[in-house]
């Protein structure tokens, strides 16, 4: 729900309350207990548990065996006033209820899709020409549930003040909370929306581009993405066909890169399986 925050025609209702809940693999967990129903609009839907499955509704493209759908009328229109009944009975939360780890327990800054961050594009600019921002990572992707995705949270935690990181989908969800404070009133962790927002962040590569008279490849910009079987194979294709080089890509690599594969992406891509931290960054920022 955190990216519906920044869109203005959700963001208009005054019942949106607050976010709930962090990325796809924490769902049987999150929605166990919660009184309310979940409607799915778009993205991963794991199969629901029976203990709250009677309280998911699907739309648009998402369905699920057995799970109520809201379809789509004749006229473009859609009746959501079950869902709307069954949020009435349930009642929500009788008073404020800040659970840390699932809603956040803290305010998180969202909406720097590419009309937000283009719209202080001059501030931006300014910015890497003064020194100020020496370096942009695009952290994002998938989350998953194995070791070792705590690397994109430590990347975070150990990027240098001066640099400003952009990112999008379920693996925000690790560091979008933490405060790593601001360079010249500019946020240093800026959140582009869900998994679906790439388009946002490639604008903004491009504009960058344009703005400096240079290709995206030559700009002080480094992706690293966290990888899983899912969206994210078709965004790595899309950065791939567009020509972006230098990728980090971790924990573990696509099933669908063999060492053949792996070796032509090295050479022609320049595609980096990720190490460490530590490493990385030096390695990245000289
Ligand atoms: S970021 Fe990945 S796991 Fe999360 S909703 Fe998008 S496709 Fe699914």
């Amino acid at each position: 729900m955190l990216p519906a925050h920044g869109y203005p025609e959700l963001k208009k209702y005054p019942q949106l309350k607050g976010n709930f809940g962090t990325a796809w693999q924490n769902q049987k967990k999150e929605f166990d207990n919660i009184p309310a129903p979940i409607l799915f609009t778009t993205n991963c839907l794991m199969p629901p548990k029976t203990s709250y499955a009677d309280r998911v509704y699907t739309t648009s493209v998402v369905g699920f065996p057995e799970i109520k759908h809201i379809n789509t009328n004749a006229d473009g229109s859609k009746d959501f006033s079950a869902i709307i009944e069954q949020a009435k009975q349930l009642g929500g939360y009788s008073q404020d209820t800040l659970i840390p780890g699932i809603n956040g327990g803290a305010s998180v800054m969202t909406g720097f899709a590419h009309g937000t961050v283009l719209g202080v594009a001059d501030t931006v600019i300014d910015a890497v020409k003064s020194g100020a921002i020496r370096q942009f990572f695009l952290v994002g992707g998938c989350d998953g549930a194995k070791p070792g995705r705590n690397y994109f949270t430590e990347f975070v935690k150990q990027s240098p003040s001066d640099t400003v990181i952009l990112t999008l989908a379920c693996g925000k969800f690790r560091f979008n909370d933490l405060n790593i404070g601001e360079i010249g009133g500019l946020p240093r962790i800026m959140d582009m929306g869900q998994c679906n927002d790439a388009y946002s962040a490639i604008m903004v590569a491009v504009a960058l581009a344009e703005a400096f008279d240079c290709g995206v490849n030559d700009l002080p910009l480094t992706l690293v993405l966290s990888w899983y079987e899912q969206k994210a194979v078709a965004i790595l294709l899309t950065l791939l066909s567009l020509g972006i080089h230098n990728i980090l890509l971790g924990p573990s690599l696509p099933a669908f890169i063999s060492p053949a594969i792996l070796d032509f992406l090295v050479k022609n891509f320049s595609i980096m399986p990720i190490s460490t931290p530590e490493a990385d960054l030096a390695k990245i920022l000289g």
